[in-house]
This record gives C-alpha cells, sequence and structure tokens, in this order.
C-alpha cells in the first residue's frame, strides 16, 4: 500500500437548483458577517468529534455552522459565496489526514483558514472507527472539552494556520 498521494484532482457531475433553507441560512449569514464554522463529518469517531466541536463553537459569536459539501460541491450556492467572501473560515478536521482542509485550500485563500486538527486536542480513539462504538454522552462530553479549547485558542487569537494541541 502506498504510504502518500500526490496532488490529485476530481471530476465532479455539475448541478442545478439549490437548497431553499441553506441559502437562506448562509444569506442571513453573510449579513450578518458571521465567521463560517466547518468541519469534517464522520462517521468515524474523529470526524464526528470535529462534527461536534464545530456544532459547538458555532453557537458562540461571531461564528455560524457551515456545509463544507454544500461549498466544495454546489459552487453556485450561497453556502460557496459566504466561505468564499468571509474573512475568516474557522475548518475543523477531525485528524491528522485533514481531508476536507485539504479541499477548502483549493477553494479560497489559504491564508484566510484557521485550520484545526481535532485528534491533539483529546489523543483519545486511535484504535476506533465507528463512531457508534464510543457512548453518545462520552463523545458529546470529549467534543465539549474540544470545542472548550478551540474557542480558548480562537479567543487568545493563537491562530496559526494549521493549530495542533
Ligand atoms: S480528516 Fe480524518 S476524521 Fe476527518 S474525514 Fe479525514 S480521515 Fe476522517
Amino acid at each position: 500500500m502506498n504510504k502518500s498521494t500526490p496532488n490529485f484532482s476530481l471530476e465532479v457531475e455539475g448541478v442545478k437548483g439549490s437548497c431553499p433553507a441553506g441559502e437562506k441560512w448562509a444569506k442571513q449569514n453573510i449579513l450578518d458577517k458571521k465567521i463560517p464554522v466547518l468541519s469534517c463529518e464522520g462517521p468515524c469517531i474523529r470526524g464526528d468529534i470535529a462534527r461536534l466541536a464545530a456544532n459547538t463553537v458555532a453557537k458562540e459569536e461571531p461564528y455560524a455552522r457551515c456545509c463544507y459539501a454544500e461549498v466544495s460541491l454546489v459552487p453556485h450556492s450561497s453556502m460557496a459565496q459566504w466561505v468564499r467572501e468571509a474573512d475568516k473560515i474557522i475548518m475543523i478536521d477531525g485528524c491528522f489526514l485533514k481531508c476536507v482542509g485539504r479541499i477548502l485550500k483549493n477553494l479560497v485563500d489559504e491564508g484566510k483558514i484557521v485550520h484545526i486538527d481535532a485528534l491533539p486536542l483529546h489523543k483519545k480513539y486511535s484504535d476506533i472507527f465507528i463512531m457508534d462504538d464510543v457512548p453518545e454522552t462520552e463523545r458529546k462530553e470529549v467534543a465539549s472539552q474540544v470545542a472548550d479549547k478551540i474557542l480558548n485558542m480562537l479567543n487568545e487569537r493563537k491562530e496559526p494556520r494549521i493549530m495542533e494541541g
């Protein structure tokens, strides 16, 4: 098995239309000048911790939750416009593979991204894949601790492009 992949690109089928709820959400957040918070989203436990932590961070001012898939795959959407035009973007990936951040930095100026690897912030579950193997209450507790660390770092403006615990 190869241990790395060189740069690559994917061909993606075009799409028409838009999600009415997503359009309304993104347009309001553009008007309110909210900072978008994106995450990778499971189903592995590391992705689920990133997702849950992103949900918590996004509840604080001046942040709001953003959909990475719509940003990446529906470029004509207001969700994508929001991220393209934001002065800063919070990107929380679940592990060192940084899957969604690697996409995002091809869509916007990399210097605007605060890219966070959540794994060093909890250092758990290296031998577990599926999130259901960790009880929901524990997942929420760990994600809450990760979100607190991220908010502290953001509040202290300790914002290197890649933040690690
Ligand atoms: S960054 Fe890690 S947790 Fe997130 S999607 Fe990629 S492999 Fe999964």
